[in-house]
């Protein structure tokens, strides 16, 4: 079944606090009257028993507490996965996809990760830590967590981000090469991170680092719907409600949590 678990964790964030006040209000947004319940490809996520719940976990989310933080995120979700679960992660910045997908190659050895983003986030460190918001996926590809890495909607790549992914054979989609769904049609088990600044900021302005010339929502979404493959875990990541305008972006992000939960529970009625 899939599971949400909220990650109330930002003390990685390079530039703003506030992804770790994020999982409580997409639950908000999520429940809320103003939008019925059904994805778009036809599952009723409000469905009693449609998904399970595990709640936030409980951490320190201080610089001088990540090793205790990040050791209690990967035993959550290892536990999520010995249990039979499919997690999906509320976010918290994006540094938390790292002990997310450590808990993984026991079960998915072949894991391709299809990851939603503005930045490739690959740097080796980032202001003095390797654990920043900006290198989650240089330490997946070091530690060989994922077969493969296929980045979509990337538009801030820098020469040492270009030389990192070459060195990972990391596969990046740029924002310009869009559309690109044939790129999404992979085989094997799938783990998907968005990283909610993928979006543009005029969808999306809750965010720490806005970067213009990003996807649409629509855009987004039509990109989901074309993943094939069974969907084992997820996180949407970096929505910051300090940022947000009229709680505009936890909308988003709860219509993007809502497809991708409903992508997750089609698996099971398959
Ligand atoms: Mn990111
Ligand atoms: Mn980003």
């Amino acid at each position: 079944m899939a599971t949400l678990l909220g990650i109330p964790f930002d003390a990685n964030s390079s530039y703003l606090r506030g992804p770790s006040c994020a999982p409580q209000k997409i639950r908000e947004a999520q429940q809320c009257d103003g939008s019925n319940k059904w994805s778009e490809l036809g599952v009723d996520v409000g469905a009693p028993d449609a998904f399970a719940d595990a709640g936030d976990l409980k951490l320190k989310d201080a610089k001088e507490g990540v090793a205790d933080d990040f050791a209690a995120i990967e035993g959550a979700i290892q536990g999520l996965l010995a249990a039979g679960q499919r997690p999906l992660s509320l976010g918290g910045d994006h540094s938390i996809t790292y002990p997310i997908l450590r808990a993984f190659p026991r079960l998915h050895p072949d894991l391709t990760i299809l990851h939603f983003d503005a930045h490739p986030d690959l740097y080796d460190e980032f202001e003095g830590s390797r654990l920043s918001h900006a290198c989650p996926f240089a330490r997946i590809m070091e530690e060989r967590l994922a077969k493969r890495l296929v980045q979509i909607g990337i538009r801030t790549l820098s020469r040492h981000q270009r030389q990192q992914a070459d060195k990972f054979a990391v596969e990046i989609v740029t924002m310009s090469q869009l559309p690109a769904y044939d790129r999404l049609k992979v085989r094997g088990p799938v783990y998907i991170s968005f990283d909610m600044d993928v979006l543009d900021p005029a969808f999306a302005p809750g965010i720490s680092h806005r970067e213009p010339g990003g996807m649409s929502v629509r855009e987004a979404i039509a990109h989901l719907h074309a993943i094939e493959g069974a969907i084992v875990g997820a996180d949407i990541v970096e929505y910051n409600p300090m940022q947000d305008i009229e709680g505009m972006t936890a909308t988003v992000a709860a219509k993007i949590l809502k497809e991708i939960l409903g992508m997750m529970i089609k698996i099971v009625h398959r």
